[in-house]
């Protein structure tokens, strides 16, 4: 992309608040790419393929994983950034980075853990993913974690309690101060919502868990179903679920861009800085809010709340929660390094440790731990 096509307010590599550790400029590429490739190179985004967010890893290949959610995520930000004179660069490098921190087993992974943490600070997958790269991977001569701009980190914590932000120095101040990320991270967010929704729908017709004829119910889809029969009356099952659902993402998609062009225009953002400073300005129609709203809702009721996703929702807290159990009774059963490190903090070395996790890592650990006839 051409710089001289971005827009006076998107972020500049040239121009970036910086790393912890300052680094020579690379030759070859700008700040952000260079974020981007150490991110791709990272342990953590590798873990990302066995990771799962409602589905877990040995249910089906054809399932999104979190790494197959984070290339999703960061296609559709790029669009949306390209479309809006942004950084692409940089919401490819959020995007590929927003997940980092997730436990294994999604949301009941993280909520399991973040009960385990209650009388240590609690866990937040979101300020997790940062410590991941400002921390917790070790590859760098110079330094902890990957040392990466200012402006990919403040896009990597999407939100973070008052009192988390007060430790966090720098990426933190927007939460006391209540002031807006990048217009990029903004729309990183964005895209990270539309490609769950979607995704999940996906998966959820997969698996049976939910029908066309319950999501006849949602706006949304049944508005694009029709215009998809109207043109393809007899269109087979398969593909008639694609072409809805790639309609119902590029509705997203256009919204997105034309309420924010809209916003904008009001706006007059002069800078970066400026932005920082303005209501969040990347938003939705009133109109389709409500039609995401809708959809979000939907698939709390059906899909992530379906007895089967329950089921495997209640083994997973479990695994997670007698792992944490198991290593705070005794930190002689971690791995030498996180032994190190939990003589300093015991909870967070534990935490650590799980976090880092993948699904099927995790069940063979709890195995390894409570089956007596497992080998170690
Ligand atoms: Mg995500």
């Amino acid at each position: 992309m051409s710089h001289s096509m971005l827009a006076q307010y998107a972020a500049d590599p040239e121009l970036s608040i910086g790393r912890h550790h300052p680094e020579p400029a690379a030759s070859t590429r700008n700040a952000f790419q260079r974020d981007r490739d150490r991110i791709i190179h990272s342990t953590a985004f590798r873990r990302l393929e066995y990771k799962t967010q409602v589905f877990v890893n040995h249910e089906g290949d054809l399932f999104r994983t979190r790494l197959t959610h984070s290339l999703e995520v960061a296609q559709l930000a790029r669009g949306i950034a390209r479309t809006l004179n942004l950084h692409e660069d940089l919401t490819e490098a959020i995007a590929l980075a927003h997940d980092l921190g997730h436990t294994p087993f999604g949301h009941a992974g993280q909520d399991a853990l973040n009960e385990c943490m209650r009388d240590f600070g609690g866990f937040e997958h979101n300020l997790q993913s940062l410590r991941v790269v400002d921390q917790l991977e070790l590859r760098y001569a110079d330094f902890d974690g990957l040392n990466l701009t200012f402006e990919v980190r403040e896009g990597i914590l999407k939100h973070c309690s008052i009192k988390n932000a007060k430790k966090l120095g720098d990426v933190g101040f927007r939460f006391i101060e209540k002031k807006q990320p990048s217009l990029e991270a903004q729309l990183t967010n964005y895209a990270d919502e539309i490609a769950y929704n979607n995704h999940d729908i996906d998966d959820g017709l997969r698996s049976g868990l939910i029908t066309i004829e319950q999501l006849a119910s949602v706006e949304l889809f049944a508005l694009n179903l029709d215009i998809v029969r109207n043109k393809y009356p007899k269109l087979e099952h398969r593909r008639l679920i694609h072409e809805t659902i790639r309609r119902m993402i590029n509705t997203l998609v256009v919204d997105l861009c034309e309420q924010s062009t809209k916003n904008i225009q009001e706006q007059e953002p002069k800078s970066i800085d400026h932005i920082r400073n303005l209501p969040q300005l990347i938003n939705f129609s009133n109109k389709i809010a409500k039609q995401n709203l809708e959809l979000k809702q939907f698939l709390r009721h059906n899909l992530y709340h379906h007895y089967k996703v329950n089921r495997m929702s209640a083994k997973a807290s479990r695994i997670v929660t007698e792992l944490f159990e198991c290593f705070i009774e005794n930190t002689g059963l971690l791995p030498t390094e996180f032994q190190t490190y939990a003589k300093i903090d015991k909870a967070l070395a534990v935490a650590d440790y799980i976090a880092g996790m993948t699904d099927r890592f995790a069940i063979r650990e709890h195995r390894r731990l409570f089956a007596v006839d497992e080998n170690l």
